[in-house]
């Protein structure tokens, strides 16, 4: 047995229909024996099931090689931040204050986690904080 979701062209009614196998679907519906609960039209569709659409689709490679390109940058940009930024993991709030508040300390530009309302209490506060995306070293 196998379901598929049908559409009624009339009036986009989509229903389940189960058959006893695709070649019963075909010949069901060239025999005009489907039709619309709803209407009683006999224009009646399968819908596209979403892993044929996926399969089928070309720019769906195109999306995954933009994502590696994506990646890469910024893993360069990680490389950077690492090479050039203190790390100061989940204190980044509190760091970021101790180095707006007190002028005689040079430190280094920092980096490390903060929630999005520690990111909002800085903002308010007038430290600038920049968000980027962090790529764990376990993906490629
Ligand atoms: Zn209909």
């Amino acid at each position: 047995m196998i379901k598929y979701k049908l559409i009624c062209k009339d009036c986009n009614n989509i229903f389940d229909s189960w058959f006893s196998n695709s070649r019963e679907y075909e010949k069901l519906k060239k025999r005009k024996y489907l039709n619309c609960h709803l209407c009683e039209s006999k224009k009646i569709e399968k819908t596209l099931m979403a892993p044929n659409v996926l399969n089928s689709s070309n720019d769906n490679s195109k999306d995954i090689i933009k994502i590696k390109e994506i990646k890469s940058k910024l893993k360069e940009f990680k490389k950077f931040i690492k090479n050039n930024f203190k790390y100061v993991g989940e204190n980044f709030a509190h760091e970021a204050r101790s180095i707006h508040y007190n002028s005689k300390k040079k430190d280094k530009a920092i980096y490390g986690k903060a929630s999005q309302n520690e990111i909002e209490d800085l903002n308010q506060e007038g430290i600038k904080t920049e968000e980027f995306p962090w790529i764990d070293d376990k993906e490629n």
